[in-house]
């Protein structure tokens, strides 16, 4: 049975203070559930959050990570430095981080390769524009983005790979996949990886669905075969929003 998780990626929002607070309201509302719950809160608040949540079955992870295990990189941080406060587990891939800070199909790879050298789990980030899907392109352009990173692993890396589709014409615009086209882009990404290794691995690879996704929409989303949870961005930082997603997996 492949795990079901739902991580709240907190992006660029909440301070030290609203970051303590946030945790402590999500930890004393945290329902019994089989899923694992994560949050990436931004790196200068990722310690204080590992350490507020020593005794709860929340999960930090981080954002982002460098590729390099150190040195002259003015604003990283490494896979190590991560691993050393408790962290491992990362985003890699994010749509933000390849629209803005240039992270293209080779620094992605260069970074994946770092975090499972270095035992860090990753949670990589795909999906495609809005105008890949009106002109018909999007399951090639997914299918491109899992080939140019993932397709040159070993069988055995996979165990430490969770998948997030992302369209990004769904992030934060308040406009969802359908529960249809998410369930058909799942369906696609595991059939893909089926074919480039085999069956079992892409049975058992966790794939989340991101984009706008809202109390009110989470339940049908992920009642879907193929959806296994939710990376979720603007309703993770409100605690009852992230509660009701939660609850609704
Ligand atoms: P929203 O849930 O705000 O659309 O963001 C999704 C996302 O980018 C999560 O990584």
């Amino acid at each position: 049975m492949r795990a079901k998780i739902v991580a709240g990626n907190w992006k660029m929002n909440k301070n030290l203070a609203e970051t303590e607070k946030l945790l402590a309201e999500l930890s004393a509302k945290l329902p019994d559930t089989n899923a694992e719950v994560m949050v990436a809160p931004t790196y200068v608040n990722l310690f204080s959050a590992v350490r507020a949540l020593e005794s709860s079955k929340i999960e930090v992870i981080a954002q982002n990570m460098h590729f390099a295990e150190n040195g002259a990189y003015t604003g990283e941080i490494s896979a190590d430095m991560l691993l050393n406060i408790g962290i491992d587990t990362a985003i890699i891939g994010h749509s933000e981080r390849r629209a803005y800070f240039g992270e293209d199909d080779k620094i992605l790879s260069k970074k994946v390769a770092t975090a499972l050298d270095k035992g860090v789990r990753v949670m990589f980030c795909f999906g495609e524009e809005l105008e890949d899907r009106k002109s018909g392109n999007h399951f090639k352009l997914v299918e491109s983005q899992l080939k140019n990173v993932l397709f040159n692993l070993e069988p055995s890396a996979w165990s430490n790979i969770i998948l997030a589709y992302e369209p990004v014409w769904a992030i934060g615009t308040g406009e969802t996949a359908s529960p249809e086209q998410a369930q058909e882009m799942h369906a696609f990404i595991r059939k893909t990886i089926a074919e480039a290794f085999d069956a079992t691995i892409a049975n058992n690879v966790t794939i989340l669905y991101g984009g706008s996704v809202k109390p009110g929409n989470a339940e049908e989303i992920f009642s879907k075969p193929d959806v296994d949870g939710g990376l979720i961005g603007g309703a993770s930082l409100v605690a009852d929003d992230f509660i009701a997603i939660i609850k609704a997996i």
